[in-house]
């Protein structure tokens, strides 16, 4: 059972909580199971706390509405914030102590209302606290989950001298980790020998030996500002957390072009829709060509639980996406939940993923501003593990379930 519920089970009526032994119990259930967040919502007639495990949220307890306005002010004195305002949000941090290895806080506080009845403007908070425990984020790319093939193209990709290599997903993919891995690999790699420089948005890890900056646009230190002026630092290699406007877009592909590595992180549909997301932005596409030297499409997946898992047989509308052989060679493998993995199945995540490298076939068809379905192809064409293929490699190996699979990776027969 969890410490937060055992507590509140203790208590000899709602009334006689104390809200700092609660919050105590809840971050401690939150670090125990591994969460990466704790949301803390009102809901109708009751406060919902849920922890987000392997990228789902479960629920953890509820308790009394009452508790919104002490919770909240608790959490808020914790992060240095106005404990007495309720109705902007408001963010903060807080670091916590030797019992859950000092791990860092970032804590969301949202305005909501609250109470059943339609028309009540009770007010409440929806409280989000996200969990970085530098101890358990591991930057290595080795331990990301690529399959070997991937791994050493995405290596080779990393250690050319200049031109750009673009991570792509939806959010929560994996994007933000890869990244930081990729900048890690180069670190070792090169050491001192190599000017590594990062502008984030946020930083959300300090790395040895790259130069990290984050973006302030209220001070009008935004993407574009900070890298003309990083132009002039001699940089080998730029890491740009995100490109979401065409300015950054346009600087960052004339860096590439000019003999630094770019890596950064773009918002696409597909992992070949990122050409036509930059020709959206503007950039001509004979410079996308030259530029753009590798782009991976990230998804992740939640792994089977390995105390749990059993055999099972995967639904038939989904095996009949697949092939025969398929089939037969497959071990179907799912996990119905025991302690080890919260009830959940579940244990950890692992990456899939798609690395299309451009190729003189590719330049010639960005050129020729061909649609993505066809870019998608030339790159199948040219030894692209699509993620679909990625994806059921890891069901045959009994990795994930089907169904896991398949709530994260798109369906895509070439
Ligand atoms: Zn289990």
């Amino acid at each position: 059972m969890s410490e937060a519920q055992h507590y509140l089970d203790s208590l000899p009526n709602p009334e006689a909580v104390e809200i700092g032994h609660l919050v105590d119990k809840l971050l401690l259930d939150a670090y125990r199971m591994n969460a990466s967040d704790i949301h803390i919502e009102p809901w109708n007639s009751s406060i919902l706390v849920r922890l987000r495990l392997n990228g789902l949220l479960q629920e953890l307890v509820s308790f009394p509405l009452d508790y919104m306005e002490k919770l909240s002010g608790r959490l808020k004195v914790m992060a240095n914030l106005v404990s007495y305002e309720t109705d902007r949000p408001q963010e903060g941090h807080a670091q916590v102590g030797q019992e859950m290895g000092g791990v860092e806080l970032r804590m969301s506080f949202f305005p909501v209302l609250c109470g059943g009845e339609f028309g009540s403007d009770v007010k409440g908070e929806k409280i989000v606290i996200r969990i970085f425990d530098p101890n358990r984020r591991s930057f290595q790319l080795e331990d990301l989950g690529f399959e070997p093939d991937t791994l050493d193209s995405f290596q080779r990709l990393l250690t050319r001298p200049s031109g750009m290599i673009l991570l792509t997903g939806p959010t929560g993919c994996g994007k933000t980790t890869a990244i930081y891995a990729a900048m890690t690999y180069l670190g070792n790699l090169y050491g001192s020998k190599y000017s590594i420089s990062a502008v984030e948005d946020p930083v959300e890890y300090k790395l040895p030996m790259v130069s990290q900056a984050q973006i302030n646009s209220a001070k009008e230190f935004t993407y574009p500002i900070a890298l003309r002026s990083l132009m002039r630092q001699d940089p080998q290699v730029i890491m740009v957390g995100e490109i979401r406007d065409p300015e950054t877009a346009s600087i960052a592909v004339q860096a590439g072009l000019t003999g630094h590595l770019v890596i950064s992180t773009i918002h696409s549909g597909s992992t070949a829709g990122v050409f036509a997301r930059m020709i959206n932005m503007n950039i001509e596409p004979f410079l996308l060509a030259s530029s753009v030297i590798g782009i991976m499409g990230l998804r992740l997946i939640r792994k089977n639980c390995v105390y749990c898992a059993q055999p099972y047989q995967a639904d038939s509308s989904l095996l009949s996406l697949t092939t025969e052989s398929f089939q037969e060679e497959a071990s179907f493998r799912a996990g119905d939940g025991c302690e080890h993995c919260a009830m959940t199945g579940f244990e950890g995540q692992i990456s899939v993923t798609e690395l299309l490298e451009t190729s003189e076939p590719m330049r010639e068809a960005i050129v020729k501003k061909m649609p993505s379905r066809k870019l998608q192809e030339i790159a199948v064409q040219n030894g692209m593990r699509t993620l679909w293929e990625s994806g059921l490699q890891r069901v045959k190996n009994g990795d994930t379930p089907f169904e896991e699979m398949i709530r994260s990776v798109p369906y895509d027969p070439l």
